[in-house]
């Protein structure tokens, strides 16, 4: 098994919240609202969701029945059940939403949160702000003994998870008492930068720090330099017994026991051309482009949004996007500072291999992904250990999109495997 003591380290360092930042500026919802449901529009099961169906903030909208759901962050009627293109192709539905002047909530999950269990968490907050990963906390298969609450943002600019370590750690206290309730979990770790690490003695977990150097809050590469412990390739920290889940989810989980009310708004750092940021607050399935205008920031030719950070966020092909129950992020990356991509071929530099933290020989890989002989490079050279920071790209002279490969080989195989297990 690698280590990854192999970083070399480029010098990135996480943003911090500058020391007088204002609370999250608010952004309402605009005339209409836009939530993604995992899976596509038609099936041949009818949809349970129609449109013009009215629907009330906080309502569990499942398109089939199924364990899929969004929260509706709006009182409103249905207008429109779309299918939507997601990251690399994956089908989903766009549920839109025309808000109401009239606002009512739904009550559903009052009534069902009075005993703290894995079955309501998963079946109503599985898609509250932060999309906490309860699939993986609560599955009985592979028990989770450490409970792992980021105070660290994945991706340099951002520092979404900072403040709301920061600013909610009553919310957060409420959250992991729930989840240890809910779940039998004793050990609650609060991570933190290592220059945040005072002032959270009152959360109910042991403090730990990362250095602020990216990608160190990459959850395998705490399991290594915090916990001591490797993550095989292919593997994830839960196998080890470990879920990490964000500041924000675990506070939206506090306040909706609390109050028996799903939060449906999500806080995030909006970052314009000129590098200035802020925090927004808005409701899930706000357009980007309202938050744009809100803020007077301008998108012209050759900028690209990014949802996310500029390191493992995804390109926005539309303003008309809109914010994700995970979306730390929104920005305008002007066209000096997004990185561009070219077609010249890998010169060997191997200066892709000396940043890469999981010590992968990236320029062998990356010509067999050229070639899209997925399965051969992750066999020949190890694909599954990657963690997806995007530091081989960030460096690379020839300016490959190694992550993109990458992605979309990791997307490729994850789709194909189970149908070749199936057929062996
Ligand atoms: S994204 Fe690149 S640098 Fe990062 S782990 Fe994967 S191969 Fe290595
Ligand atoms: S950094 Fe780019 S050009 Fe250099 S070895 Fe890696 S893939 Fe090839």
């Amino acid at each position: 098994m690698k280590t990854f003591f192999g970083l070399g380290k480029p010098g990135l360092h996480y943003a911090t919240p500058p020391p007088r930042l204002a609370g999250p500026e608010v952004v309402p919802a605009g005339t209409s609202v836009t939530l993604l449901h995992p899976g596509p529009s038609k099936r041949r099961t009818p949809a349970a969701l129609k449109t013009g169906d009215t629907v009330k903030t906080g309502q569990r909208l499942s398109l089939y029945g199924g364990a899929d759901y969004v929260i509706a962050p709006v009182t409103g009627t249905v207008t429109a059940l779309a299918p939507f293109a997601g990251h690399f192709g994956r089908d989903e539905t766009a549920i839109t939403i025309t808000a109401s002047s009239i606002k009512a909530r739904d009550d559903q999950f009052a009534s069902a949160r009075r005993e703290p269990s894995p079955e309501t968490l998963r079946h109503f907050l599985a898609a509250a702000p932060g999309l906490p990963p309860l699939e993986r906390l609560c599955n009985p298969k592979r028990p989770v003994k450490t409970l792992v609450v980021c105070g660290v943002d994945e991706d340099l600019l951002v520092f979404t998870q900072q403040h709301v370590l920061r600013a909610r750690s009553h919310e957060i206290t409420s959250g992991i008492q729930v989840l240890k309730q809910a779940t039998g979990i004793e050990d609650v770790v609060i991570l933190t930068l290592r220059e945040a690490v005072q002032g959270h003695g009152h959360i109910d977990g042991r403090v730990m720090a990362v250095d602020p150097v990216y990608p160190s809050a990459h959850p395998h590469l705490v399991m290594h330099q915090v916990f001591g412990r490797e993550v095989p390739a292919g593997q994830t920290p839960e196998d080890l017994g470990f879920c990490f889940m964000c500041a924000e989810a675990v506070a939206a989980i506090g306040v909706a026991f609390e109050t028996g009310r799903i939060p449906v708004t999500k806080v995030l750092t909006l970052v314009a051309r000129d590098g200035t940021a802020r925090l927004v607050e808005t409701p899930i399935g706000t357009r980007v482009g309202d938050i744009f205008e809100r803020f007077g920031i301008a998108v012209v030719a050759g900028d690209r949004v990014v949802l996310g950070g500029p390191m493992r966020g995804a390109a926005a092909y539309s303003l008309d996007q809109p914010v994700r129950p995970g979306t730390d992020a929104v920005m305008v990356l002007d066209a000096a500072s997004a990185s561009s991509v070219s077609d010249y071929p890998c010169v060997n530099c191997g200066d892709c291999v000396r940043v890469c933290p999981a010590r992968m020989q990236i320029n062998l890989l990356v010509r067999y992904l050229e070639a899209g002989k997925y399965e051969d490079g992750a066999e020949s050279y190890d694909l599954d250990s990657c963690v997806g920071c995007g530091l081989c790209a960030y460096v690379c002279v020839s300016k490959i999109p190694i992550l993109q490969y990458i992605t979309l080989a990791k997307h490729e195989l994850a789709r194909v495997r189970p149908m070749e297990d199936a057929n062996a």
